[in-house]
């Protein structure tokens, strides 16, 4: 499902610059414009990207208007050959370029500042499109245009993106929030251990008590995300609708939600397991220390990691973690039987009450009839008590080992909330 069609005021946006193109330079403007044009209630609807070519700048901008009547371009603005942008809308929309004094005194006091003079390809800088609005750049030399035209809007702004961005919070956006009368608010809730579509059968039927707020699924290997976003309404609408939406939905989904925005599943599971004052270790195989590496990127992680050990080889399960050969002969290094002896063996070894074990075929190679690529095993210790669970998941050899850290991260948080052990057959 995807969020909600757009309402005015809506707005698309046109980078310019060969190295775009190239991916040599990776668009920013665009990422940046996104965010903060639907924060002030402005919503991009399409966005383009073209060369430093005169006919393809023409052609985006002049698409872009009379879809929307609405254009913010960036780039091409500067002093040099390849900056076009201003010539180009300027006869796009039939307006001279005309030398303006302010902007071009401006600059003079600025080369004056460094002691320097301007060159001749600078004058170009103080040339503006008749009817042209100055947003002047106290960040660098070339300065935003608002163009007002028959056909619309037209904004630029220069490509680098430090003046970019403090051009459209400083000058633009205040401009088009006037006009606008409402924000676009998000709220995003964190899952794991869920699969999108037995989340949407829980969440599904709660779109009619949500709307006007729309409600997008984005799965990754760490969770599936649930985002609520209110468009365009008054903020103290917003607001209240979203406190209301986050409420209900917290409700449908509470066995998979662990947190809000950016929260990270290891530093959640880092502060339950501190409050609880558990001692925490693993033992990895298939994952190869990169549980570890999660909760170790947790500072202060060291409160609750006493550590783990990396068991990658049979032989290695048998020396460092005690695991009998023979269990292994018998079961196989991927079955309930290892995974618990592995997580007996790194508890009793570190001296840990909260512990977790991963035995797994990774892939692309090893999987069999009755333990495909994707089979993973997890062992649970808590204080004293072990629970094995067999997970199946889906995707390339890191995809499954990125989930399968997930899982054992969202598992570990259950134990310790005493909501039992991962339900058998879950993907996350
Ligand atoms: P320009 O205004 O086209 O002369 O671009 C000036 C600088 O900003 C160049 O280094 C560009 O690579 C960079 N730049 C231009 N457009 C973008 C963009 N959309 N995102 C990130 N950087 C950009
Ligand atoms: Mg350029």
């Amino acid at each position: 499902m995807s969020d909600s069609p757009p309402r005015e005021p809506v707005i698309e946006l046109v980078t310019v610059g060969h190295e775009l193109l190239l991916g040599h330079t990776v668009d920013t403007n665009s990422a940046y414009a996104g965010q903060r044009l639907a924060a002030a209630g402005v919503r991009v609807v399409r966005r383009t990207s073209v060369g430093d070519d005169p006919a393809d700048i023409a052609d985006a901008v002049a698409g872009a208007l009379a879809r929307t009547g609405r254009v913010l371009t960036t780039g091409g603005l500067g002093p040099t050959r390849d900056d076009i942008t201003k010539v180009v809308v300027g006869e796009l929309l039939g307006l001279p370029l005309e030398f303006n004094t302010v902007v071009w005194d401006d600059l003079l006091a600025r080369w004056q500042r460094i002691g320097r003079e301007p060159s001749a390809s600078n004058r170009t800088q103080a040339m503006v499109p008749r009817g042209a609005t100055v947003l002047p750049n106290r960040w660098g030399t070339a300065p935003g245009l608002w163009i007002p035209s028959a056909t619309g809007v037209v904004i630029m702004l220069p490509g680098v993106p430090f003046e970019m961005r403090n051009l459209l919070d400083h000058e633009v956006i205040p401009r088009l929030a006037e006009r606008a009368g409402g924000v676009i608010r998000s709220h995003t809730l964190r899952t794991a251990g869920v699969p999108e579509s037995i989340l949407a059968e829980q969440v599904d039927s709660l779109e009619a008590e949500l709307a006007p707020l729309s409600l997008a699924y984005l799965p990754d290997v760490a969770g599936v995300d649930l985002r609520l976003t209110a468009w365009n309404l008054p903020p103290d609408e917003a607001d209240t609708r979203l406190a209301a939406g986050v409420a209900a939905l917290r409700r449908r989904a509470a066995p998979w939600i662990y947190g809000e925005e950016d929260d990270d599943l290891a530093a959640v599971l880092f502060d339950a397991a501190r409050t609880t004052g558990h001692r925490l270790a693993v033992a990895e195989s298939c994952t190869g220390g990169l549980l570890g590496g999660r909760i170790t990127a947790v500072a202060g992680s060291s409160e609750v990691f006493v550590g783990g050990v990396i068991a990658y080889a049979d032989a290695a399960k048998t020396e460092l973690l005690g695991v009998p050969a023979g269990l292994m002969a018998a079961h196989g290094a991927v079955s309930a039987e290892v995974a618990e002896a592995m997580v007996r063996g790194v508890a009793a070894r570190t001296g840990a009450d909260l512990a977790i074990s991963i035995t797994g075929v990774a892939g692309p190679g090893g999987g069999t009839d009755a333990k495909p690529v994707g089979t993973v095993w997890f062992g649970v210790l808590c204080r004293g008590e072990v629970e094995t669970v067999r997970v199946g998941f889906p995707g390339t050899r890191p995809e499954i080992r990125a989930r399968a850290v997930q899982a054992a991260l969202f598992g570990l948080w259950r134990r310790i909330r005493g909501d039992g052990p991962l339900a058998g057959g879950t993907t996350v």
